[in-house]
């Protein structure tokens, strides 16, 4: 298996510039090096980010919380996918619940984001799950096929995709879904994927659990075969807990890696 772990911190509208400069320098701590970290900023901090990197030699990417369905024009207040490449994003978010939820993105605005993503070579990190209502009525494989066909069909992805696994009733709850069942509802992600691509392929896709994980819990998911990694929200703010969350989860990949040889 070559997967890479990824954790992604996600801040949505929370922080400041100033707390962006001292994150940064507080998560530059040389044992987390080999963790693939990337932070996903809210847009207008996203020149500080480029800036900070630079003067810091961080290792942590830039990452958007959105981008526009459109490639550039006359659509006021949106920010295109080469705008976002401009400022070195390497990731960006899309279909996360609270966009569903709050800002009523359709699939086929998902499915313009992805390709404007992928035409500027930057990875869409895909963002799926089930509410508490349809958990509880046992939708989750339908619900997340649906959520998957509506942006795949009819073509696969022309270049690199990450899922995010985000059970909406675990985002921001506190109550998280235990690793065994997001480990089991993985395995299931990286069979659905098998309709769109070949099965080697889809032993490359990274899938991510997401939904208040924490320095507590992480290292739990990241135990599991199907689960390559983090999203996080709240766990991600303060510098010093998302250290902590990245070393947990550094000790565990390797004791993954090592049960694999
Ligand atoms: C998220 O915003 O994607 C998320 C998982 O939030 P939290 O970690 O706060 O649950």
């Amino acid at each position: 298996m070559t997967r890479t772990q990824l954790v992604m911190a996600n801040w949505k509208q929370q922080g400041s510039e100033q707390t962006l400069k001292q994150w940064l320098s507080e998560v530059n701590v040389p044992e987390l090096t080999a963790i693939s970290r990337v932070l996903c900023v809210p847009l207008p901090y996203l020149a500080t980010l480029r800036q900070q990197r630079a003067a810091l030699q961080s290792p942590v990417l830039a990452g958007a919380q959105l981008v526009s369905a459109w490639t550039g024009g006359a659509y006021t207040g949106e920010v295109s996918a080469a705008m976002l490449s401009e400022f070195g994003v390497t990731y960006t978010l899309v279909g996360h619940s609270e966009r569903r939820q709050w800002l009523l993105e359709t699939a086929d605005s998902r499915r313009a984001q992805l390709a404007a993503l992928w035409q500027q070579g930057i990875t869409p990190v895909l963002c799926v799950g089930e509410t508490a209502a349809q958990h509880q009525q046992g939708q989750t494989f339908a619900v997340l096929w649906q959520q998957l066909a509506e942006v795949l069909d009819p073509q696969p992805a022309p270049g690199p995709l990450v899922l995010a696994y985000e059970p909406v009733f675990a985002i921001g709850s506190g109550q998280p879904l235990s690793a065994p069942d997001a480990q089991q509802v993985h395995q299931q992600l990286r069979q659905l994927l098998q309709h769109w691509y070949s099965a080697a392929d889809c032993q490359q896709i990274r899938i991510l659990y997401g939904g208040s994980v924490n320095s507590n819990n992480a290292a739990e998911y990241l135990r599991y075969p199907d689960i390559d990694g983090v999203l996080v929200g709240s766990g991600s703010l303060k510098a010093d807990s998302f250290n902590a969350l990245c070393r947990a989860i550094a000790s565990a990949v390797t004791a993954k890696t090592v049960s694999l040889i």
